[in-house]
């Protein structure tokens, strides 16, 4: 492998802190002048707070070197020509979606006056979900507005255990409206073509390590890079057996990734 691309939450950390190793290795791969990125689904923090976050563990680190599914969303809704938006993301997030204008229930605005938005954008809002705010979600997009979801995880590994991430409730309100959702983070191949972009190396001498069996290693591998999945974070071997999903490798820990570059 000639590069690699990372994932954070349950590869790199965990709520309860940084995988052992991981500072180390990440510290090893920049020594060695392999190139790497980290990509993230998170939604809960901006791109600026989650530097803050790394750094915080010891990792170094630099904003450009994050690609998040939040910076590709904006993308996504730049293209689109999509200007007046519904946010339902954590208000940590706000700040990377600050170029449009931001209306209903999370932008600060009580409705009244907003008008109709373009797209409704879904990031995960964890224990922020209302049964209200799924309704105003369903009404937007009932009324025309886009349905476009930063990411579209099953569930990643909380405090107390694993937790619904955004997917469960993006698959409500394309239940309830009967329309699909535009999906920005990983898997989608678009995704990662952007990452491989910016990494600069091929897809098929880059390997992504991460912990989700879908967005990390089955979207990656579906566009063409290897999909390295790590045994920390979500990782549970019962559904490893059940999702037919066969990782290209499979690691104790993100620590091993050096042994496995020889
Ligand atoms: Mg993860």
């Amino acid at each position: 492998m000639r590069g690699f691309l990372i994932d954070l939450d349950g590869t790199l950390y965990t709520d309860r802190g940084a995988v052992p190793g991981a500072v180390e290795t990440i510290a090893e791969l920049r020594r060695r002048g392999i190139p790497f990125l980290f990509v993230t689904n998170t939604t809960r923090r901006s791109r600026r707070r989650l530097v803050e976050r790394l750094l915080g563990y010891g990792f170094e680190v630099s904003a450009e070197e994050i690609v998040t599914a939040v910076v590709a969303g904006a993308r996504f809704l730049k293209e689109k020509g999509y200007r007046k938006i519904a946010p339902f993301v954590s208000p940590d997030t706000l700040e990377d979606l600050s170029q449009f204008e931001l209306v209903g229930p999370l932008a600060g605005s009580d409705g009244a006056g907003d008008g109709a938005p373009d797209a409704v954008v879904m990031g995960d809002l964890g224990g922020g979900w209302t049964p209200g705010l799924l309704n105003q979600a369903f009404r937007y997009v009932l009324d025309g507005a886009a349905l476009v979801a930063l990411q579209k995880d099953r569930y990643w590994l909380g405090p107390s255990g694993l937790e619904l991430d955004a997917g469960p409730y993006v698959a409500a309100i394309e239940y309830a409206t009967n329309k699909r959702a535009a999906v920005c983070g990983k898997p989608e191949a678009e995704f990662y073509r952007a990452a491989l972009g910016l990494l600069g190396v091929r897809g098929r001498d880059v390997a992504m390590v991460g912990d989700d069996l879908w967005g990390d290693v089955q979207g990656a591998q579906r566009a063409g890079l290897a999909g390295w999945l790590v045994r920390t974070g979500k990782f549970r071997e019962d559904v490893l057996r059940e999702s037919g999903v066969v990782p290209d490798r499979i690691l104790d820990s993100v620590a091993d990734l050096l042994e496995e570059t020889g």
